[in-house]
């Protein structure tokens, strides 16, 4: 049975997944599992052996992962963690992989810096362009839709179909949407990579990721490069990582009702030069965006008239947070031009936290007043 990718999952159900396992006298919260060993007497076998292999409170947490992709999940430390498992768990040396040019640069420079040098070929395209020129000579097509920061967006079913039809496997790096945003494996790809540092954690207090994939065969290669490489989750961030997706969907609610009210105000603005948000009619991703995601997200790039400008407004907005990362309760934003990201110096990506969005617009509409 195919089941509709534009539907999101169900968080009522993800709510009760450990109360339904429950047994009388069991905390409701999940236990916090700090464990190196294990009493292991005689035959292992089917037990808990040691910490780099087992924990109850990773499982826990993949349990809930796995209802929101609707698919096995393998937890890693952070995004970075479950994008290096995912690709070296399917390239070899001659193999090709295409990637976006204008993606998350972390991931090019893991190909360029690793993977290069074990004789795998690294191709880039933007994302605007990514499937002039076909797939046909690739093992593995990764694609990241919105990218971050420029949020232009892939067409998830059309790039996963020509892929499969050409032999190779299509990875998508879902971080900036989270599964209630959208669904790539229902949407026809064959592995989801997320850091779960963003909006699932949501509070900026830890790191996290994912892998998802329906393969069972790939599920276990990815679990034997965590055991092998020894890329595992701390038992307290997996903790922190089940809190938080407990009120993702809530979160995830506000700050996509909030981007939207920001991002239509913004791009009215006459200190703003261009808004860029998947969920603007005008918007040059927004047709695919309506096709494929649940929800326009909670980011925006947002452009003004100069480099001091922008800076300007992410000093002088009292509800805005001067950082790195995205997805946390606190809206925060940043200049991404200061890491290299190839985007006009004055643009701003906005991540637009849970502050209710008229005291938010306020805050903002009164720091661009000063500009
Ligand atoms: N993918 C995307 C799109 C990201 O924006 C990030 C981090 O900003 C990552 C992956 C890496 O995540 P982490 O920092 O948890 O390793």
């Amino acid at each position: 049975m195919s089941r509709d990718p534009k539907a999101p999952p169900s968080a009522g159900k993800m709510l009760h997944l450990r109360g339904d396992r429950l047994s009388p006298g069991e905390p409701i919260s999940p236990p916090l599992v700090q464990a190196s060993m294990f009493h292991l007497p005689g035959d292992p076998e089917g037990l808990a052996g040691y910490g780099r292999v087992d924990n109850t409170t990773w499982e826990t947490v993949e349990h809930m992962l796995a209802h929101l992709e609707d698919a096995p999940c393998v937890l890693f430390p952070s995004g970075m963690a479950a994008i290096s498992a995912a690709l070296f768990a399917l390239l070899k040396t001659g193999d090709r992989v295409l990637m976006p040019s204008d993606g998350y640069y972390a991931t090019r420079a893991l190909s360029e810096t690793f993977l290069a040098g074990l004789g795998v070929e690294i191709d880039m395209r933007t994302t605007t362009k990514f499937s002039e020129g076909g797939f046909e000579e690739y093992q593995v097509v990764f694609v990241e839709t919105p990218s971050n920061p420029g949020l232009d967006v892939i067409d998830i079913g059309k790039v996963s179909a020509a892929v499969r039809a050409a032999g190779g496997t299509t990875i998508v790096d879902n971080t900036t949407m989270t599964p209630f945003g959208q669904r790539p494996l229902l949407l026809g790809a064959d592995v989801v990579v997320a850091s779960d540092t963003k909006a699932p954690g949501g509070h900026s207090d830890m790191l996290m990721g994912h892998v998802a994939c329906h393969d069972d065969a790939f599920v276990a290669r990815v679990k034997d490069w965590r055991k092998l490489a020894g890329a595992i989750p701390g038992p307290v961030e997996a903790w922190l990582l089940h809190r938080g997706l407990e009120t993702l969907e809530v979160r995830f609610d506000r700050m996509c009702r909030s981007a939207e009210v920001i991002a239509t105000r913004l791009a009215e603005h006459p200190k703003v030069r261009e808004v860029r948000y998947p969920g603007l009619p005008n918007d040059p991703a927004f047709a695919l965006a309506q096709a494929q995601m649940i929800r326009p997200g909670f980011l925006c790039q947002v452009t003004l008239s100069s480099a001091e400008a922008a800076d300007n407004l992410i000093e002088r907005c009292t509800l805005i947070q001067p950082a790195t990362s995205f997805g946390g309760v606190h809206t925060s934003a940043e200049r991404r031009v200061r890491w290299g990201d190839a985007v006009d110096p004055a643009s701003i990506r906005l991540s637009v936290g849970c502050e209710p969005a008229e005291e938010l617009w306020t805050a903002l509409s009164d720091a661009l007043e000063t500009l």
